[in-house]
């Protein structure tokens, strides 16, 4: 089923649309939050046709269909589609390529990515090559004749990494590649690569998009049609990585105030950043809001927030970064990102032996506390240097 956005007020401002993009009052009951639509299956009309277009849930959802308008519509896109987690995405992506297509994926990219490229692809197979994306000339020899997909994240996870999303973009459609940029980091209200003439752009909704990590999904964002986009749907609506209605509408609802946390979780990680820059027992400090950040001019081009996640490398190696991450107090050692609670985490040991993650590096995401508190919290774990 075709599913196209109907609300698309490109001249309303990124708090408004939050708001109201996707939405509407309900005409039965006059509900003005949107209700969950658990129904799996819609009626037919005496004709045989589906009048309001839906016809079973695993291929469309009055509740799904909100929030992929919605999504579209921040990104500034012509269509989204929703799947059941943010790599559900990337599997349909992927599964799109021809075997022995070509791809480039930046080096220090997502961990669970490398995994499904490597892991789940392996008997596709995929060519692919790795490249830091930040040395246009290394991107640029990367090109084959098959490459096909230029997968982007910007910034990276975990080490920060900045990529020119205008300038990467010129490249790969002289080469006539398909770009795709994962927005997990920076939603759409930090950073819309589909102005910058990225082709997709995909989340991982599980993290600031639902923002209260109690939801898992994935949305892919289109700017025009194009092949890969059309495989992704039919991946989707016959390979049955459907979200399920709740957890689109827990979605919907985190979008609603996505510009205003979005908004604190950068102030305070800015204040963190700073302060992890001046303390003695912090090696390196990766966040592209500050200045010395090697992409600090790039994302200010193009972002307009420096967002909520950071990362740090600990004097003493391994075991001092360990030991910070034991003894805070208010942070939770726990993995993922974009909730209201602070999270800490040893990176190198999660991604596992394989990893190019410094073993002495944790990474941050900051929540929604007072930054006056978090500061104290890392000050008392980091109080006799890492050790
Ligand atoms: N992209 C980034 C940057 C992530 O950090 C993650 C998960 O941590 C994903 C994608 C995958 O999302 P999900 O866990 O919803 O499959």
């Amino acid at each position: 089923m075709q599913i196209k956005p109907k609300l698309k007020i490109p001249e309303l401002k990124m708090e408004t649309l939050a708001v109201h993009a996707g939405r509407r009052t309900d005409p039965t009951t006059g509900a003005v939050t949107p209700p969950i639509h658990l129904s799996t299956t819609f009626e037919r009309g005496p004709d045989g046709e589906y009048p309001l277009g839906f016809s079973y849930a695993r291929e469309g959802n009055p509740t799904r269909q909100s929030l992929e308008e919605c999504l579209a519509s921040l990104e500034g896109g012509k269509e989204a589609l929703a799947f059941s987690s943010g790599l559900a995405v990337a599997t349909a992506l992927l599964q799109g390529l021809e075997p022995r297509d070509h791809i480039v994926a930046p080096a220090d990219v997502y961990f669970g990515l490398r995994q499904v490229i490597g892991g789940v692809f392996a008997k596709w197979p995929l060519e692919t090559t790795y490249v830091d994306m930040t040395d246009l000339a290394a991107l640029k020899a990367a090109m084959r004749p098959n490459t096909r997909l230029v997968l982007i994240e910007t910034p990276s996870n975990p080490l920060l990494q900045v990529t020119d999303l205008a300038a990467v973009a010129r490249m790969a459609r002289a080469a006539n590649a398909i770009t795709v940029s994962d927005g997990t980091f920076t939603t759409p209200v930090l950073q819309r690569p589909l102005d910058c003439g990225i082709d997709m752009i995909w989340h991982s909704t599980t993290k600031y998009i639902g923002g209260h990590s109690d939801m898992t999904g994935g949305v892919l964002v289109t700017r025009y049609d194009n092949y890969l986009f059309e495989r992704a749907r039919k991946s989707l609506l016959f390979g049955g990585a459907t979200p399920s209605p709740f957890d689109c509408w827990l979605a919907l609802r985190g979008v609603s105030t996505l510009p205003w946390r979005m908004r604190a979780h950068s102030q305070n990680a800015q204040a963190i950043a700073e302060f992890l820059e001046k303390h003695p027992a912090v090696e390196r400090v990766y966040y592209p809001g500050l200045p010395g950040h090697p992409g600090h001019d790039i994302a200010g081009r193009q972002m307009s927030g420096w967002g909520g996640m950071l990362s740090f490398q600990v004097r003493g190696g391994r075991d001092a970064a360990m030991a910070v991450a034991a003894r805070v107090e208010l942070f939770t050692r726990a993995t993922s990102l974009g909730g209201p609670h602070s999270l800490i985490e040893h990176r190198a040991s999660v991604e596992g032996p394989s990893t190019k993650t410094p073993q002495n590096l944790l990474r941050a995401s900051i929540g929604l506390e007072n930054s006056d508190d978090l500061i104290a919290d890392l000050q008392q774990a980091l109080r006799n240097g890492g050790g």
